[in-house]
């Protein structure tokens, strides 16, 4: 019943390189629902997010009656609440390992199994943030929570298992990966310029502005990884999602939907990840939701070298953009 104690995982150092990769023995077992997912053979009876369906998955919290949004137990786990916590490293020093304690969660954003989650309404996705942050504020409370990450994978390229829209949480005991880097990064900003980077952005950015609302602003970063990379940002400085006020949650989502949208018009129904960069614990953090659309698949550059090739400069994207935003279709 317990899916979860089906093994557990490890967050290991390479040696080589100091970065960090998450062991999951065990989960090649993953549906593979999507990729063979088309519009005339989809069988919604036996997708486990569907509302008579229930049974087919553990529920954490519901919102609505019946329910309009659900959070479940992600079956998949990369940490488990039942890893022991722990870090060490051999006498040597050369393998360090910290046990894959954490918590995976799944919230499925809507009862539709065919809703496009950039389509919806932005009501619905105000009740969305809300059910992030009330998981968020349960998950942050939780021993050894350092960071809750919001994430959603979309299409077979996204990484996505399922076609029903939903998003991701993962709890993580430690800070490590990108956002430990941006973190480390915009302290060492603040120190020499005296000031917060995300609100210098605003301020010098403005050729790669791609929309803007009262409380937040979007931009293709100048030196961005990913094709068609994009940036939400809030005007104010804000380090946790917990902490927007009601009409920063409704410029947020409405932003969102936005890029979202607009991606679309461009690319098509492409596979894109975004995910929230946010530290609860970190006042001088600045939160900020990144997306990726998936345009271009990961070559050996990218992977010998950990260095991106981008094949549209980011302010050509942001004036496509603008175009495409401003266009009366
Ligand atoms: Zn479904
Ligand atoms: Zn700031």
């Amino acid at each position: 019943m317990e899916n979860q104690n089906l093994f557990g995982s490890e967050i290991r150092q390479d040696y080589r390189t100091g970065i960090y990769a998450i062991m999951t023995p065990g989960r090649s077992n993953r549906p593979k629902e999507l990729e063979e997912e088309t519009i005339e053979k989809m069988d919604v009876s036996k997708c486990p997010f569907e509302r008579g369906n229930d049974y087919m998955t553990t529920e954490i919290m519901r919102y609505g009656d019946p329910w309009q949004i659900k959070v479940i137990e992600n079956k998949y786990p990369e940490l488990t609440g039942t890893t022991p916590f722990g870090e060490a490293i051999d006498k040597d020093g050369l393998l360090k390992h910290i046990g894959g304690y954490g918590y995976n969660e799944v919230v499925i954003d809507s009862p539709v199994h065919t809703d496009i989650f950039e389509a919806m309404p932005a009501e619905k996705l105000i009740d969305w943030v809300n059910v992030l942050v009330d998981r968020e504020e349960t998950l942050y409370g939780r021993r050894y929570i350092r960071y809750v990450q919001v994430f959603r994978n979309y299409g077979v390229i996204g990484g996505a298992s399922l076609g029903h829209p939903h998003t991701q949480i993962m709890a993580w005991p430690v800070i490590i990966g990108l956002i430990k880097k941006e973190s480390e990064v915009s302290k060492r900003y603040n120190e020499n310029h005296g000031t917060c980077l995300y609100e210098k952005i605003y301020e010098t950015e403005r050729a790669r502005i791609l929309t803007e609302n009262n409380s937040f602003f979007a931009i293709a970063p100048f030196g961005s990884r990913i094709t068609a990379e994009s940036m939400i940002v809030p005007k104010r400085h804000v380090n946790y999602v917990g902490d927007l006020s009601d009409s920063e949650k409704l410029d947020f989502v409405s932003i969102l939907k936005t890029v979202l949208l607009t991606n679309r018009k461009i690319y098509g129904n492409q596979a894109y990840n975004f995910t929230i960069h946010e530290l609860k614990d970190e006042p001088d953090f600045h939160m900020h939701l990144e997306i990726y659309p998936r345009l271009s698949t990961l070559g050996a550059i990218e992977l010998g070298e950990s260095v991106f090739v981008n094949m549209i400069l980011p302010e050509t994207y942001a004036e496509e953009f603008r175009t495409s935003l401003n266009a009366s279709d």
